[in-house]
């Protein structure tokens, strides 16, 4: 019940007014039932009686009955659709808000987290809960008060009928608790293979991987992955369904008797005229309507507490400390120093890059060759600030380190295009203005189109999800690129998006970055050596640890590791002459 308080305290905190004013809306609601059935009363004794004068005012009283049937239709139909547009809205609006400010501030690396990476997916799913708890205690208070004040009506008939009412809604207290607890152990069994297929689901309608697992036959692998998946739990289904079944006929059965017994009660009342005709279809009607709300009431109490635990996560997740430096970055920091920086991944042993030493003047080119696997993309996670280093320091200007830094700030100034990227199916134009939605420069963009040498119309859209048209590998990477060059920071990283990009094309790709970001700091990853060829300095990594520096004149001098994988490759540029 603690969560429940915090759940509501938290929602009425957002939209204190809104919350005012659905009470409001509901209060004729909770009223006019107990009025409602004073006139039926007054009706059934009138009409019982056959007099003909009386005719002229069992009419007024059907009006009177009619009109107050409407008013509270009228009142219900108002106070639910303002609770679910124009109070819970705002509450899932404020949530999403928050939830997505967390996320920007998790860091990189701890997306690798499993752990962490549960607790978003389970603070999602708690959001919806804060808003299912809220309106659930908005129907639990009005089923109270509306309960009270019919049995408050009803005892002023005969009091003893409200024992039997309470006697009749007892089980359903037992019913709920006990097939609540079986629907929750069903809920947290069936999230993991809920994962599962949904991960199996999205290769299989993967585009991506769509010819892999044609070619491959992987295609009924994944296809019985996803079955297994899906009779695990539907087993898990029918077990749980089974048992509620049990728990609810056991119910039925007392709820049957204590009713009959009830009902034999003001039947006696009638027949030995202790009440009235228009007194006995009351008890009729609000017998039904009592044992009904208490009920809901009941079920809603088992409901609440479980609704309450589930948004817990959410909670949790808003909780969740994010480690940020506080210190921002201005244009001239964009120059970067390591000193001997090493990194491990969460749950590896060997170090991905290890006391790798340099610095990165402003306005200063850099390539980062080495084969794959040789720390490349890590040493650019390290530098572009997604990744903190386990040892050493990184410093960014004169003298901010790393650590006191507030990482927004930093990828603020810097422009990047890495080996995995986004293929976003929107329109061309969009797929380039993501990266820097505050400006909309469409000179830029055709710039960007043309520099990356596409020629794509800018409205078409991409990817067949939305019926447009799906683009080459070679045509997504110079999206990717585009949208790097229309970004336009200080410090622009590309890691490898050209991979699908023929390598005398890579290399006229990364020429003209070189040359249109003359006024800029490049940082370009490569594994073809024929582009580092212009960078002010190359960085020759080997196994993560950082085994030759110099221009390329320098490194082909040294005839070291530089030299001999350049002769390799040499083969592929020599057509150019
Ligand atoms: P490169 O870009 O030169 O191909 P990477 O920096 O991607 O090299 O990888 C360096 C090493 O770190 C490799 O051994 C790789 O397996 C490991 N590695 C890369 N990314 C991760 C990750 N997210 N989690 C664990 N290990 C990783
Ligand atoms: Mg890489």
């Amino acid at each position: 019940m603690k969560d429940v308080r915090k759940t509501i305290l938290y929602a009425a905190k957002i939209v204190p007014v809104r919350m005012i004013v659905y009470f409001l809306l509901t209060l004729p609601t909770l009223v006019l039932p107990v009025f409602m059935l004073k006139v039926q009363k007054d009706l059934v004794d009138l009409v019982s009686d056959s007099s003909e004068d009386k005719i002229k005012s069992a009419v007024i009283l059907v009006f009177i009955l009619l009109g107050l049937y409407l008013v509270n239709k009228v009142f219900d139909m108002f106070s639910k659709d303002f609770m679910e547009f124009g109070y819970f809205r705002c509450i899932n609006l404020h949530m999403q808000r928050e939830i997505h400010k967390k996320m920007e501030g998790i860091s990189l690396e701890n997306y690798e987290n499993v752990e962490l990476f549960q607790l978003l997916e389970r603070g999602q799913n708690g959001a919806m809960y804060v808003v299912f708890t809220a309106s659930i205690l908005n129907l639990i208070v009005q089923a109270v008060v509306l309960v009270l004040m019919v049995s408050a009506y009803l005892c002023s008939i005969y009091p003893i009928l409200f024992i039997f009412i309470i006697f009749v809604a007892f089980p359903v207290l037992i019913e709920k608790i006990l097939v609540a607890k079986k629907k929750a152990v069903l809920l947290q069994t069936n999230s993991q293979f809920q994962r599962e297929m949904q991960y199996y689901k999205k290769i299989l309608s993967d585009t991506d991987s769509e010819k892999e697992l044609k070619v491959q036959g992987a295609g009924h692998y994944f296809y019985r992955l996803w079955k297994e998946s899906r009779e695990k739990q539907s087993g898990n289904e029918k077990k749980i369904e089974k048992d509620c079944f049990r728990i609810s006929c056991g119910y039925h059965l007392i709820q049957g008797i204590s009713h009959g017994i009830a009902f034999i009660i003001i039947l006696v009342l009638l027949i030995y005229k202790k009440i009235s005709i228009g007194e006995f279809s009351v008890l009729l009607s609000s017998f039904a309507f009592i044992t009904a709300n208490l009920s809901s009431i009941m079920s809603f109490m088992g409901e609440i507490a479980q609704a309450g635990e589930l948004s817990k996560s959410y909670f949790d997740l808003l909780e969740l400390e994010i480690e940020d430096g506080t210190e921002d970055i201005a244009k001239e920091d964009c120059e970067i120093c390591f000193q001997h920086v090493s990194y491990t991944y969460p749950g590896r042993e060997k170090e991905a890059v290890s006391d790798i030493s340099f610095t990165l003047k402003k306005q200063e080119s850099l390539a980062i060759v080495g084969v794959n696997g040789s720390g490349k993309s890590t040493l650019v996670k390290l530098m572009t600030g997604l990744l903190k280093p386990k040892e050493g320091i990184c410093i960014w200007g004169k003298g901010k380190k790393r650590d006191t830094l507030k990482e927004r700030s930093m990828l603020e100034h810097i422009s990047a295009a890495f080996q995995i990227f986004g293929k976003y199916k929107l329109s061309v134009r969009e797929n380039l203005i993501i990266s820097s939605p505050e400006k909309r420069e469409e000179d830029k963009i055709e710039e960007a189109l043309k520099w990356a040498d596409l020629d794509l119309k800018k409205e078409m859209v991409l990817g067949r999800e939305f019926g447009g048209e799906e683009l080459s590998g070679g045509q997504w990477q110079r999206i990717a690129l585009a949208r790097c060059y229309y970004r336009d920071r200080e410090i622009v990283f590309v890691d490898e998006p050209t991979s699908a990009i023929d390598p005398l094309e890579e290399l006229n790709i990364y020429q003209k970055l070189l040359e249109l970001t003359k006024d800029k700091t490049v940082v370009v990853v490569t594994h073809r050596l024929g582009v580092a060829k212009n960078a002010d300095k190359i960085l020759v990594l080997e196994d993560g640890k950082l085994v030759e520096t110099g221009t390329f004149e320098e490194l082909q001098k040294m005839n070291g590791v530089f030299a001999k994988m350049w002769e390799e490759q040499a083969k592929w540029y020599r057509r150019e002459g």
